[in-house]
């Protein structure tokens, strides 16, 4: 790579305004480069939506936000305003509720330890929380062993290591003359939380983000241990208030978005990219590329192709049921409740295996937020289910509604009406095939929930967004936006900016 083309102002061509590449985009932008955004659809924020009819408004996409300082940290490097002037953003409290498939319940206070483990004894029996506090221990200890390689830095060139080692200090398990550890998220929840229930609530975190829990390394430990450790966050109004926020910050900083506009494939010059080729025959020249898109969206081969392990395949998607009730939300409603799968074997073999679909975990949002509703006399509730990518309509709405009533009693007698989001809508939102969303990026596993680099085949070509590193997911998305920024602006020798 040409060093003037590393330290100088540049233009710098953006395929996609998802939240990764409006992330790069603006701290490009602050850099001094000049962006511009090639979005294929007529808005920004790629799978954060929203739904709006009859004065109620539902989120599409994400309902909550974990990590908030991923994006506190892209409002400080890029603006005066911080974050929270920009949006309002609300600790949910508690955490979340969990209805199991025996009946009991518990709510987990947000961020406490000692909130959570007095919770799960008085709900599950002495002993529970101390093994969930234990847990959440061994946790922090893979979080602090990945943080930086899976958030904060760069991929590094020897990948293969975060590939092989799992990080998670798993407990060794004596079984008859054989002593194991534990490798999944299913080992642990069976021979380290020793509760069906316990399980279900570790289970749920992978779930949530399409991985199955059988398969799943240990590592995926850190998943409610980020929740845990900074909390479960709402922003007032929706979360399509943070793309809204993250939008604006670009325009604020000059970065120009072209909206309607493809992005057909990267024009390549002298061994290097050199702008973009849209679906209406024209090119727009740069000097750098970054893409932010999956990478079947873009015929390129060297868009798919960064260094590190291949692309991921095969992910879940989701089906969400939007529902408009009449009555107002109640006073101490929980603003999310996981009610688990009466058959989580069933669950599990329908969605990641050759069974028929059976009715899954629903997480049933609730928010308590005026701005999503026409009066304080109707409540606007969200239904999300992990699903297969590319599976049919809205055939399992039906199912979801019935499974939230434990939840929710009398749900069904509020409704007014229903709206379904399937696969093939978030397909259309996001250009994924099928509908997929892609996790963020989990070490051991042989390198199955690792992600390319944000490096391309091609000199001058990036990959930000949930399909590269580290992986889907807000905050992991919106950090490959700073790693992208930081590769280009200081160089490959760039190696994170924490
Ligand atoms: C239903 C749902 C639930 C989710 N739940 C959670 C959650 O609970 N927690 C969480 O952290 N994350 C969740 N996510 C994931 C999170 O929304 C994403 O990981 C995050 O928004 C990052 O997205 P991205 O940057 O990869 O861009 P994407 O959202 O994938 O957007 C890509 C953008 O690129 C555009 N594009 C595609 N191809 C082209 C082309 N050829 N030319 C021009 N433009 C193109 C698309 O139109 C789109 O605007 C959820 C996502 C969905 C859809």
């Amino acid at each position: 790579m040409a060093v003037d083309k590393v330290a100088g102002m540049g233009r710098i061509a953006v395929i996609g305004a998802g939240m990764g590449a409006m992330a790069a985009a603006a701290r490009l932008a602050v850099a001094g480069h000049r962006v511009t955004v090639y979005e294929r659809t007529d808005t920004y924020g790629g799978g954060v939506r929203r739904f709006e009819r009859d004065g109620f408004a539902f989120d599409t996409g994400p309902g909550l936000l974990p990590l908030p300082a991923v994006y506190r940290d892209l409002f400080v490097k890029t603006g005066k305003e911080p974050l929270e002037d920009c949006v309002e953003l609300v600790q949910v409290d508690p955490s979340a509720r969990h209805v199991f498939a025996d009946g009991t319940q518990v709510s987990l206070p947000n961020a406490s330890r000692a909130g959570v483990v007095t919770a799960l004894d008085e709900a599950l029996g002495a002993g529970a929380g101390q093994r969930w506090g234990d847990f959440l221990v061994r946790a922090r200890e893979a979080w602090d062993r990945t943080r930086r390689p899976l958030l904060e830095e760069p991929l590094w060139p020897n990948w293969q290591v975060l590939a092989e080692r799992e990080p998670y200090p798993s407990v060794p398990h004596k079984k008859l003359l054989r002593t194991r550890r534990a490798a999944t998220v299913t080992e642990i929840g069976a021979w380290e939380l020793r509760d069906e229930r316990l399980a279900a609530v570790l289970e749920s975190h992978a779930l949530a983000y399409g991985l199955d829990p059988r398969t799943a390394p240990a590592s995926a430990a850190v998943l409610p241990y980020l929740e845990h450790a900074f909390g479960t966050w709402y922003v007032r109004g929706g979360m399509r208030e943070l793309a809204r926020a993250l939008y604006e910050r670009c325009v604020q900083r000059r970065v120009g978005f072209v909206f309607g506009a493809e992005v057909t494939g990267v024009l390549e010059k002298d061994g290097r990219a050199a702008g973009v080729e849209l679906a209406d025959g024209s090119v727009a020249e740069a000097d750098f590329v970054v893409a932010g898109v999956a990478p079947e969206a873009l015929s390129h081969p060297a868009a798919r192709a960064g260094g590190g392990p291949a692309p991921r395949r095969c992910l879940p998607s989701r089906l969400t049921v939007l529902l408009a009730l009449r009555g107002g939300r109640p006073e101490g409603a929980v603003h999310r409740t996981v009610v688990h799968a009466a058959d989580r074997a069933a669950e599990l073999e329908g969605l990641f295996g050759s069974a028929p679909a059976a009715p899954g975990t629903v997480t049933v949002l609730r928010p308590d937020d005026p701005a999503l509703v026409p009066d304080a006399g109707h409540e606007a509730v969200a239904l999300v289910s992990t699903v297969p990518a590319g599976s049919g309509g809205p055939g399992g709405a039906e199912d979801m509604i019935t499974v939230a009533e434990r939840a929710v009693p009398g749900l069904r007698d509020r409704l007014l009406w229903q709206e379904v989001r399937t696969p093939a809508d978030i397909a259309a939102e996001t250009g994924s095939a099928s509908g997929a969303v892609p996790p963020p990026a989990l070490a051991a596993a042989a390198g199955a929930l690792l992600y390319p680099a944000n490096t391309g085949a091609l000199p001058g070509l990036f990959t930000a967004g949930g399909w590269s590193h580290p992986g889907g997911g807000l905050p992991h998305a919106g950090m490959s936006g700073a790693l992208v920024a930081g590769l280009i602006v200081e160089g490959p020798e760039f190696r994170g900016s924490q």
